[in-house]
């Protein structure tokens, strides 16, 4: 049972081995009693000279690094909460999660000050910390360097925290609309550790590589607040480069990585990438968007890599359900962990679905947030009912088969309406990724005279396997069910992502729908 906050986990693992060493950034590294050194002294600063009260919101912007760990550590030393701001954000996106999250101050990379700076103009923020050379661009208000705050050499006040306080106040992704906050405690975040961790058998003798950004929930988990609790070492790269990642690989013998099916195609595209210098690479853990099967065997057949899904989001801080290691299943999300519970409901009449049909998946467990950050009625629109027991509606389509494995048919906002039949465009996306020339796709729905929406694909080709429209809509059309198949195809040289991976489907969907 979570009886401590996460401070006094990191303190636990710093006890157990202070000379070891947490956490590796370029030719930088940082033991684990010099990561909680300094996580002090950037609290007792941050308390002493910035006035930060207990619950009070902090944002923390900042591509992987040393600082966003300390900075985190410092926040939660400091019982107040983290709220980590997206790196692809612009300046307005973040006035808004300032004014919704109600922070009054922010840690900030100076690569990002430029875009904070009218927020602290406008006196929204009281307080900024800028990790770098701050005061040297011309910047304008209260902005404290780093190195001033690191070495102001004030003492914390003792720490309060307990498992239900506050503790980091990640936004989703926005995929689907406007990002909502989702409140997390102690409690939550270290039940989505324990879980992922029991689940995959990681512990001390880990190195984790964080390239998956810590701002995002994957992130946040497997290269932060996880790897840190379990004693481990992480290694971290501030943002995605194949080269990097298998130089760091080879060099520091990462043994896990939790990364996006987008990471993990790029990477094992790299034909530098041999079996001999990632075989310290045991384990590789998944989730955020649909894993191609063919690559998850590819490497375990030519790597000797297991790959493990895992299901779960901002709201379940991250893992809620993954693959067993003993006998995962391809293309499954995987099983629900001790005291996690999902069923599938219809989304329409709210009611439970027999097992085995298509619903909205619904989740329960110590993981799930308590409710999104002042949105009463979101929050309530979010959570049903079923047994007694508090069940969260994910917006996930899915059923379970006869051995409890789940599996994801799409997002409900996704759906595709052909003549009245419903296609999703995830199937259809894994069926085109099937196709020796298909490197990336893209389904979306196409205004349709006659059928009100027709299916149409965009397309990044392999290289060196040339394919064209008519081709290609023939091969659908024999490998899916006639209303399922595209009837357009578009072949485009890249795909949109986000940076946690993620296909911009609303975006080219809502660009199609309006053209
Ligand atoms: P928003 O909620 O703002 O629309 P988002 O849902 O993309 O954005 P996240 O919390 O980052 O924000 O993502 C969680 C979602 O990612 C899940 O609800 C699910 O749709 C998708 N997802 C997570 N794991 C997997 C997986 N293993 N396979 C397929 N999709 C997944
Ligand atoms: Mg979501």
């Amino acid at each position: 049972a979570p009886t401590r906050s996460l401070w006094q986990l990191l303190l636990a693992s710093a006890q157990q081995s202070p000379a070891k060493t947490a956490l590796v950034f370029g030719d930088q590294s940082l033991s684990y009693a010099e990561l909680v050194r300094r996580a002090e002294g950037i609290a007792g600063w941050l308390q002493q000279h910035a006035g930060l009260q207990r619950g009070e919101r902090v944002l923390l912007w900042s591509q992987n690094s040393l600082e966003f760990v300390i900075a985190s550590y410092a926040v939660l030393r400091a019982d107040a909460v983290i709220v980590p701001i997206n790196a692809m954000w612009t300046g307005d996106e973040v006035a808004l999660v300032a004014q919704d999250s109600g922070a009054r101050m922010a840690i900030v990379a100076d690569e990002f000050l430029p875009r904070l700076q009218p927020l602290i103009d406008d006196g929204l923020l009281r307080e900024t910390v800028c990790i770098g050379a701050a005061l040297t661009r011309g910047s304008t208000g209260r902005v404290v360097p780093w190195a001033a705050v690191l070495d102001a050499g004030v003492w914390p006040r003792p720490h309060r925290a307990g498992p239900q306080d506050l503790a980091v106040l990640p936004y989703t992704s926005g995929t689907t609309g406007r990002p909502k906050g989702c409140v997390h405690t102690h409690a939550t975040v270290q039940a989505a550790n324990r879980a992922a961790a029991a689940w995959r058998s990681q512990g001390s003798g880990d190195v984790f590589l964080a390239v998956a950004p810590l701002f995002h929930a994957l992130g946040m988990q497997n290269g932060m607040h996880l790897p840190l609790m379990l004693g481990a070492g992480v290694v971290m790269l501030p943002r995605w480069n194949r080269d990097a990642a298998l130089a760091l690989i080879e060099r520091h013998r990462v043994t896990t990585w939790a990364a996006p099916p987008a990471m993990l195609q790029d990477f094992f595209a790299n034909p530098d990438v041999t079996p001999q210098r990632v075989r310290s690479l045991k384990l590789v853990t998944g989730g955020s968007s649909p894993m191609p099967p063919a690559l998850a065997e590819r490497m375990r057949a030519e790597f000797g890599i297991a790959y493990q899904e895992g299901y779960g989001m901002t709201e379940t801080a991250s893992f809620l359900i993954g693959n067993p290691p003993q006998r995962p299943k391809l293309g499954s999300l995987g099983m629900p962990g001790p005291g996690v519970e999902l069923r599938a409901i219809d989304p329409d009449t709210l009611r439970e679905l027999p097992a085995g049909e298509v619903g909205e998946i619904v989740v329960a467990g110590a993981q799930v947030t308590p409710g999104y950050w002042q949105q009463p009625e979101a929050s309530a629109a979010a959570f049903i009912h079923i047994d007694g027991r508090r069940f969260l509606r994910t917006g996930d389509l899915g059923h379970v088969d006869a051995e409890g494995y789940w599996f994801m048919t799409d997002r409900l906002k996704r759906m595709i309406s052909v003549s009245g039949y419903k296609v999703w465009p995830a199937e259809v996306e894994g069926k085109l990724l099937t196709h020796p020339a298909v490197r990336e796709a893209c389904v979306i729905g196409t205004p349709d005279a006659r059928s009100g929406e027709a299916v149409k694909a965009l397309i990044v080709c392999a290289p060196d396997a040339p394919i064209d429209e008519a081709q290609l809509i023939a091969w659908c059309r024999n490998t899916m069910a006639v209303y399922k198949a595209p009837r357009l195809i578009q072949f485009v040289p890249a795909l949109p992502k986000s940076n946690t991976g993620k296909v911009l489907w609303r975006e080219l969907q809502l660009k199609e729908r309006s053209s």
